[in-house]
């Protein structure tokens, strides 16, 4: 399967430039459950060659970058875009410069980034700080992409999930749910589903509580929230997510970090491992269920990033243990389990 460039060109508005690919796109929609009159579907975007939806625009973005000559790239990122530009500029081979919020990104996005050969700086404060001193930098160079999703071609490609999930239904559906922080990807399906014209769902931003500007209405100075990738106060897409939302006759809801932990739960015990940022939009699904708010027919939610990626955050609910046993005794073991009924999964 060819990478969302070659699949989408047409609507992408690139030029007829190489496609630094991964192999991104095509991932799973799979169908999940009814819910009264709601047929709930979800992407699994985790299936994208780094784990993250961002590969979606970052091969866009990296391919521009390099057909207009560019030198470097550089992003500020809770994690995931550290990861996908790292892996992207090495596909490409141009060097990679990530800027993190210090001690604020999980282990294996960072390592995700240095084994690619991204160069790693960390900078005190939030990401809204890491985003402000990199678009500095990179207005005063020109030679140096910026590919956070201020970037116009991250948004480009990130259409594309929208695209994906109108050429499998036959149509938009009719909800679309998804984790909002710099509120690039609500931004980013919204006008995909405009420009490939086969209807637009009502578009549900949902946030972390302790990270919901877009819920309050302000500015949050010290975002908070278990969900380390929408940990963001002040949205750069701010403004577009809002056009989306209104336009679409959606909303924006907030979501408590216990919320977020519970559906990353039931999520796993389904089968989906997601990271929490992701598990967010499931928790809002599950709030637009009990207000009734769901709309018959088909909906979806985006589930962002693989749970690989954030091995510490489960453990807060996960019961890490391991029952030693040996040849003679696995048999009987089991069958005492399965008698005690302990080891049925309940959803
Ligand atoms: C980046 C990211 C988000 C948030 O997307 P925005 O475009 O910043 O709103 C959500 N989930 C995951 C896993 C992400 O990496």
């Amino acid at each position: 399967m060819p990478g969302i460039i070659d699949r989408y060109r047409d609507y992408l508005g690139i030029p007829n430039i190489p496609a630094i690919t991964l192999g991104e796109g095509h991932t799973p929609l799979i169908s999940w459950a009814t819910w009264e009159q709601s047929d709930i579907f979800l992407k699994l975007e985790g299936t994208n060659p780094t784990g993250s939806f961002k590969d979606r625009g970052m091969t866009v973005a990296v391919s521009v970058a390099l057909s207009e000559g560019a030198q470097a790239v550089i992003c500020a990122s809770t994690g995931n875009t550290a990861a996908s530009a790292a892996a992207y500029a090495g596909r490409a081979g141009l060097p990679a410069f990530v800027v993190a919020p210090k001690g604020r990104i999980t282990q294996e996005k960072m390592l995700q980034a240095l084994v690619h050969g991204a160069t790693f700086l960390t900078v005190e404060g939030n990401f809204d700080a890491a985003l402000a001193v990199v678009r500095a930098t990179a207005q005063a160079n020109p030679a140096i992409a910026l590919v956070n999703s201020v970037n116009p071609w991250r948004l480009r490609g990130q259409e594309t999930g929208a695209y994906e999930i109108v050429d499998e239904l036959g149509q938009a559906p009719q909800a679309l749910v998804l984790p909002v922080g710099n509120a690039g990807n609500i931004s980013a399906y919204f006008q995909g589903f405009r420009r490939y014209g086969r209807g637009i769902p009502h578009m549900f931003g949902i946030q972390a509580q302790g990270a919901s500007p877009l819920v309050a209405g302000y500015d949050f100075e010290n975002p908070e929230t278990i969900a380390s990738a929408i940990r963001i106060g002040k949205p750069a897409s701010k403004h577009l997510a809002q056009e989306a939302v209104a336009q679409s006759n959606g909303a924006f809801l907030a979501v408590s970090d216990e919320a977020i932990l519970q559906a990353q739960r039931e999520l796993a015990r389904g089968g989906v491992f997601v990271e929490p940022a992701s598990a967010t939009a499931y928790a809002g699904l599950k709030v637009l269920r009990e207000q009734k708010r769901l709309p018959a027919g088909p909906v979806a939610a985006i589930l962002t990033g693989t749970g690989l990626k954030d091995g510490d955050t489960p453990r807060r609910w996960v019961d890490v243990k391991t029952q030693s046993t040996d040849a003679d005794h696995l048999e009987g073991t089991i069958r005492a389990l399965l008698k005690e009924g302990t080891v049925h999964v309940a959803h």
